[in-house]
C-alpha cells in the first residue's frame, strides 16, 4: 500500500468564494439564497443596501462569497438587458492627460484635487520605507501597494462615473487611444515620468464602457495625433501653439482656450469627420447584456 503524506487542505481567509449557477441560487421573493457549503448546502436570508435595491429580480449570473470583519457579504452579478435608446447625434470628446485627468468638449473638467495629493503622499511615504529597508519596512511597504491599488481603481471608477453622467442617452463618447503613448512620450522629468507609467488606460477604458453601456451610450477610440497641437476653430497644427500646461494660442488666427479643452474639441471633431468620410450615422455599441454586481449582505 502506498503510504501518502499527510496534507492540509490550503485555505486562506482573504479569498472569496466564487458560486455559479449550480452551487447556489437565490429566490428574490423571499430574499434567501442557498449556498453549498463543506456541511452540505446551507439556505439563508440576506439583505440588499437601498441602493442597490433597482437590481433585484434579474437573471443571476456568478456570485463570490466573501468574508471581511467578521461579516459575509455575497457579491452576485445579475445580467440586465441592454436599455432601448434611440441614437443620437451628440458626440462628446474626452481629454485624458496627467495634468487635468479627464476633459469634455462640454466644458467639463473632471477630476479631484486631493487625488494629486493622496499620490504624493503616499510616493513620500514609499520612498521613506525603501531607504529603511527593515523587514517591517518591506511588511509596510506590500500594505501601502495594495492601498495605492485601491486607491487607483477607486479614481477610476470615480472618473468614469463622472464621464458617463455628463452623457445623454444615446450620445457617443469619444476617448483617446493611449495605449502606446508611454513608447511615445518625451516626457523628462521624473515625477511626470513616474505618473504616465503607472496610469492604467486600460483599466479606465474599460470601466468607462461598461459603464456607459448600461446607459446605452456607444464609446470609442480615435488615435489622439496631434489633437494638442492643432488649433481647434482654424485647424492650424503647430507644436508652438500650445504654449504652456494649461494654455493653447493659436499662432495663425489667435484662438486662445485651455489646451486641454482645445484637445477635447479636436478629437471630437477628428470623429465626426471619420462619421462624414464614412456616410454612417453612428458606431453601433455590442449588443451583448449589461452586467451589474450587487452585492448582499448575509444575515446571521
Ligand atoms: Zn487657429
Amino acid at each position: 500500500m502506498p503510504v501518502f503524506k499527510p496534507v492540509r487542505c490550503p485555505h486562506s481567509e482573504s479569498v472569496c468564494i466564487r458560486y455559479d449557477q449550480r452551487s447556489y441560487w437565490i429566490k428574490w421573493d423571499t430574499m434567501t439564497c442557498r449556498l453549498a457549503t463543506m456541511n452540505g448546502r446551507v439556505e439563508l436570508p440576506f439583505t440588499v443596501p437601498a441602493h442597490l435595491q433597482q437590481y433585484l429580480g434579474h437573471r443571476i449570473c456568478s456570485a463570490d462569497l466573501c468574508f471581511r470583519k467578521g461579516r459575509y457579504t455575497l457579491h452576485i452579478v445579475v445580467s440586465i438587458p441592454k436599455p432601448v435608446v434611440t441614437p443620437s447625434q451628440e458626440v462628446i470628446g474626452v481629454d485624458l492627460g496627467l495634468n487635468r485627468l479627464a476633459v469634455t468638449s462640454q466644458r467639463h473638467f473632471l477630476a479631484e484635487k486631493r487625488w494629486k495629493e493622496q499620490e504624493r503622499r503616499l510616493f513620500r511615504l514609499k520612498r521613506k520605507l525603501q531607504a529603511k529597508g527593515t523587514r517591517s519596512a518591506k511588511r509596510h511597504l506590500k500594505k501601502l501597494s495594495q492601498k495605492q491599488f485601491r486607491q487607483r481603481r477607486d479614481q477610476d471608477h470615480v472618473l468614469a462615473k463622472r464621464i458617463v453622467e455628463h452623457a445623454t442617452p444615446g450620445s457617443t463618447i469619444v476617448l483617446e487611444n493611449l495605449t502606446n503613448i508611454r513608447e511615445r512620450t518625451t516626457q523628462r522629468k521624473s515625477a511626470q515620468q513616474r505618473r504616465l507609467h503607472s496610469w492604467s488606460f486600460a483599466r479606465l477604458y474599460l470601466f468607462v464602457e461598461y459603464k456607459a453601456q448600461a446607459r446605452g451610450i456607444a464609446v470609442v477610440r480615435r488615435d489622439p495625433w496631434h489633437t494638442s497641437q492643432t488649433c481647434s476653430k482654424c485647424g492650424y497644427q503647430h507644436r508652438s501653439n500650445r504654449r504652456s500646461q494649461s494654455l493653447f494660442l493659436c499662432r495663425q488666427c489667435g484662438y486662445q482656450l485651455n489646451a486641454d479643452l482645445n484637445a477635447a474639441y479636436n478629437i471630437r471633431d477628428k470623429y465626426l469627420a471619420c462619421l462624414a468620410l464614412s456616410g454612417r450615422s453612428r458606431e453601433s455599441g455590442p449588443t451583448c447584456h449589461v452586467r451589474r454586481a450587487i452585492v448582499s449582505v448575509l444575515r446571521g
